[in-house]
């Protein structure tokens, strides 16, 4: 990479961590995810920042195959194969 060239940032620290591979983004209290249709996407909405942060970091940062959703994907997709 070249001095003064754009250096694409992750939008937060989430987004730098997130390890689910069905994550896509979050902004104040929502994360976004895969929906259950290629062309959807699926928004969790937390009742405050601090609560969809902390559910970050215990499933989406980490141990993202207990997340409910994480899951609920994994067994859509083990019924489409
Ligand atoms: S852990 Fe759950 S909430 Fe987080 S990105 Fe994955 S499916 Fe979505």
């Amino acid at each position: 990479m070249k001095k003064g060239e754009d250096v694409e940032m992750p939008a937060s620290y989430e987004d730098k961590y997130a390890l689910c591979p069905y994550y896509h983004t979050n902004e104040n209290r929502k994360i976004k995810c895969d929906g259950v249709e290629e062309m959807a996407s699926m928004h969790s909405i937390f009742k405050s920042d601090a609560a969809k942060k902390e559910y970050m970091k215990k499933y989406c940062c980490r141990d993202w195959k207990k997340c409910r959703y994480a899951r609920m994907m994994n067994a859509m997709w083990e019924e489409k194969l």
